[in-house]
């Protein structure tokens, strides 16, 4: 049995957000982490691993330097990485995002025992999408927002978060989940753990080692297979401080209908 992780490298958008005169994001002045739901997703399979000895696999598609952050998931306990990069990747959406990730999942094999995460969002695209495809593009049960996992021989015990509750669905093994915050608290990566990255192998996956993959067509990936176009992007106006009303008074009522009223909401 293996866990393969699907990870990606995003912006540290808790920082300064720079964002260039076209409307763009200034990803190369920013720092960089990895993608929070991710780590959460991460986390789940260690522990899968700590629990049944499977062995689990990162993946990640972006530019070279991306392979420090495979390099971290593998001092918090992954066992192998894959990173999916090459020029002809460069500008895909979505759609093409996850064709050629569901194509490098395809070239390590899923097999029936297998588990393949995703986080549920990456903070900086934040479309949700790219789990949900790459289950369809493998013909995978779904399921997302895993808010508890649970494995019971080929069987899969989901706890999956919804806005008003919960819902519990079983799931057969192989399958992809979307993982979210919920789940657990990641681990830090351990002193031994940083020394044995160095050791384990990071295989990087270009055009030629994934282009006889059905899913790989010059017009399904990097840009021009890409169905988005992005019309305009742009920095909300930032919000007012806001007011404060402090009392449970009349007067502070009256006060409050006063300025509500002023602004026409009532
Ligand atoms: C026309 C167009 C061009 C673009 N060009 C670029 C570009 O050149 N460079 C660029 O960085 N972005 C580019 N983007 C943004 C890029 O499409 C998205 O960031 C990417 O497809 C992932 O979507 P998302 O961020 O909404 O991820 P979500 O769908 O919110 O991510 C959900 C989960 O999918 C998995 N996942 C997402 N992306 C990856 C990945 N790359 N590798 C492994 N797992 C992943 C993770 O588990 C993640 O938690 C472009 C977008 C458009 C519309």
């Amino acid at each position: 049995m293996k866990v393969i992780v699907c990870v990606k490298q995003v912006p540290d958008t808790s920082g300064k957000v720079a964002v260039n005169d076209d409307g763009t994001l200034n990803r190369a002045s920013m720092e960089t982490i990895t993608n929070p739901d991710d780590m959460n997703a991460v986390e789940a399979a260690l522990k899968l691993k700590d629990e049944t000895g499977c062995k689990v696999i990162v993946v990640t598609m972006g530019p070279p330097p991306a392979e420090g952050m495979l390099r971290e998931l593998l001092a918090m306990g992954a066992d192998e990485a894959y990173l999916i990069s090459g020029r002809e990747f460069g500008g895909s959406d979505t759609y093409a995002t996850s064709q050629i990730v569901a194509a490098g999942v395809n070239k390590i094999g899923v097999e029936k025992d297998d588990i393949v995460m995703c986080g549920r969002q990456a903070i900086d695209g934040d479309t949700a999408q790219v789990g949900p495809q790459i289950a369809e593009k493998l013909h995978l049960p779904q399921v997302t927002y895993a808010a508890d996992i649970h494995k019971e021989g080929e069987n899969i015990t989901v706890k999956r978060m919804l806005e008003d509750g919960y819902m519990t669905i079983k799931v057969k093994t192989p399958c992809l989940l979307t993982c979210i915050k919920e789940l657990n608290q990641p681990r830090y990566m351990s002193v031994g753990g940083i020394f044995e990255a160095y050791d384990k192998p990071v295989t990087v996956l270009d055009y030629e080692a994934l282009k006889n993959d059905p899913l790989i067509d010059a017009s399904t990936i990097g840009l021009k297979g890409s169905p988005t176009n992005i019309l305009v992007s742009f920095t909300p106006p930032q919000k007012g401080a806001g007011m404060m009303l402090e009392g449970a008074d009349m007067g502070t009522c009256e006060k409050l209908a006063g300025i509500l009223a002023g602004k026409h909401i009532i």
